[in-house]
């Protein structure tokens, strides 16, 4: 819980720090639609370490609760789902949900969002 709240804290700092150059304006519809297949980049060389793979996979489960579902080695992507999503889609977990959840849909410095359909998020300039 401490982790959770920690890492709450320093990632509102840092985005209060460095705004980015898009605004995510809306609302969200609480679909759970993010929730129910998550995506996270790896880098080409833990993905190529059979135990680096593994180490990030239990990382992240771990500090998140979440379940591999898939490694995408096409996209380089490992694709986790969360057990605290509920059959309704939304978040059973909703006041310690982590900041990967508290920050969705991310921000990326230099690429404008790109949002599930249906999502009730856009971006503006
Ligand atoms: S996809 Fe968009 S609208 Fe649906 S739960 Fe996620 S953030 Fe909310
Ligand atoms: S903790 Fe809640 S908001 Fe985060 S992925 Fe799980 S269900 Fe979704």
């Amino acid at each position: 819980m401490l982790l959770v709240l920690l890492d709450n804290f320093v990632t509102m700092g840092l985005k209060s720090l460095f705004p980015t150059r898009h605004k995510i304006t809306g609302r969200c519809k609480m679909c759970g639609n993010c929730c129910r297949e998550i995506r996270m980049k790896i880098a080409p060389a833990f993905l190529s370490s059979k135990f680096f793979t593994e180490l990030v996979i239990r990382w992240i489960s771990w500090l998140f609760d979440f379940y591999l579902i898939e490694i995408d080695f096409e996209h380089q992507d490992l694709v986790f789902s969360c057990y605290h999503r509920g059959e309704d889609g939304k978040c059973k977990n909703y006041f310690w949900r982590p900041s990967i959840c508290r920050n969705y849909p991310l921000l990326d410095y230099f690429k404008k969002p790109v949002f599930l359909p249906g999502c009730g998020y856009y971006a503006e300039d």
